[in-house]
């Protein structure tokens, strides 16, 4: 895997090797982070970044719910990552901002109230591949419902992405890959589905689009939204409501989304064969239109602007 040679601390580039924290971070023992998942696309026209402000608000909103004042505004975490990209010598790669509560090395304080523990904004970047897997995008997963609930939104809201939600995340991916599974997904405390362990999901019925609603212990992925929004423009109806397990075994197609995971068909849940135990034809549209808008092939709907270009410049080396 290459990494990019620098890393984004408040306000500074530094070395990749840098990039350390003191074992006693407020963050290592009591999850106080939040982060995002960006991906960066090389188009013919350059890397662009795919729906950077989208992600750069909703890591700010993360922050806010938990009551971390950042020290830069959202313009100023745009234009470091764009900074970080050109200096990075990734074309195509997957970008990591996370804010967190860390230590005062005058002043340490080791309890669980944060509000003692400086906030520190770092943005990393890398490279990625299909994080399900590259031959996953065509032929499906296989996958389960998980034995453990979703997160409920009075504990731990869904709506931020914050580290310490992926606790549960792991329970749910762990059990998924031991059980031989790819995925899990999740159900909500009241039994309906909520989404994968890192993806939001959808389900095909009658040529319609079937996803959880933003209401439900979900994050409202980005990519999620992208798709509602290719969708609608396709003239494809999109249908945001509570969804069964069963009616998981029963749609015509189903499908992942998420920012490491694009647009993921499923295969089977807990062994039942979805549709033609491939994937269908709706979700395969989709991922055309997706994949021809990330690479700058075709205008996202209504032309919104969802890339932001790169400039490289003269580029640095990564190091592998
Ligand atoms: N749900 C969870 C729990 C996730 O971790 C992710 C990945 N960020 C998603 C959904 C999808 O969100 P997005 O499309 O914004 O990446």
């Amino acid at each position: 895997m290459k990494v990019s040679p620098k890393v984004w601390r408040n306000g500074e580039i530094i070395n990749w090797d840098d990039a350390r924290i003191h074992v006693m971070s407020h963050v290592v023992h009591y999850g106080s982070s939040v982060f995002e998942g960006i991906r960066c696309y090389n188009t013919s026209q350059g890397p662009a970044v795919f729906r950077l402000a989208e992600h750069m608000q909703r890591l700010l909103n993360s922050a806010k719910i938990y009551r971390m004042e950042p020290r830069f505004n959202r313009d100023q975490i745009t234009e470091a990552t764009l900074e970080l990209l050109g200096e990075s010598g990734l074309d195509e790669c997957y970008i990591r901002p996370v804010i967190f509560r860390g230590l005062d090395e005058e002043k340490p304080a080791f309890g669980v109230n944060p509000f003692r523990n400086p906030v520190e904004h770092y943005i990393a970047v890398w490279e990625w591949g299909k994080y399900l897997g590259e031959e996953a995008l065509e032929t499906g997963i296989d996958v389960c419902v998980s034995s453990w609930t979703r997160i409920t939104s009075n504990s731990m809201p869904a709506m931020a992405k914050a580290g310490a939600n992926y606790m549960n995340s792991q329970l749910i991916k762990m059990e998924a890959i031991l059980n031989g599974y790819a995925e899990g997904i999740a159900l909500d405390d009241r039994g309906y589905v909520s989404e994968g362990s890192g993806e939001n999901i959808f389900m095909v019925n009658n040529g319609k689009l079937i996803t959880p609603p933003l209401g439900a212990s979900i994050l409202p992925g980005i990519t999620r939204d992208s798709v509602v929004q290719i969708a609608r423009d396709l003239g494809i109806d999109v249908v945001e409501t509570t969804v069964q397990r069963s009616a998981l075994y029963l749609a015509d197609e189903l499908f992942f989304t998420g920012t490491a995971a694009e647009i993921t068909p499923i295969r089977s849940v807990d062994k039942i064969t979805v549709g033609e135990g491939k994937r269908g034809p709706i979700t395969e549209k989709l991922q055309d239109e997706f994949f021809k808008i990330i690479r700058a092939e075709r205008a996202a709907p209504d032309n919104a602007e969802w890339l932001t270009f790169v400039d490289t410049g003269e580029k640095k080396t990564a190091v592998a």
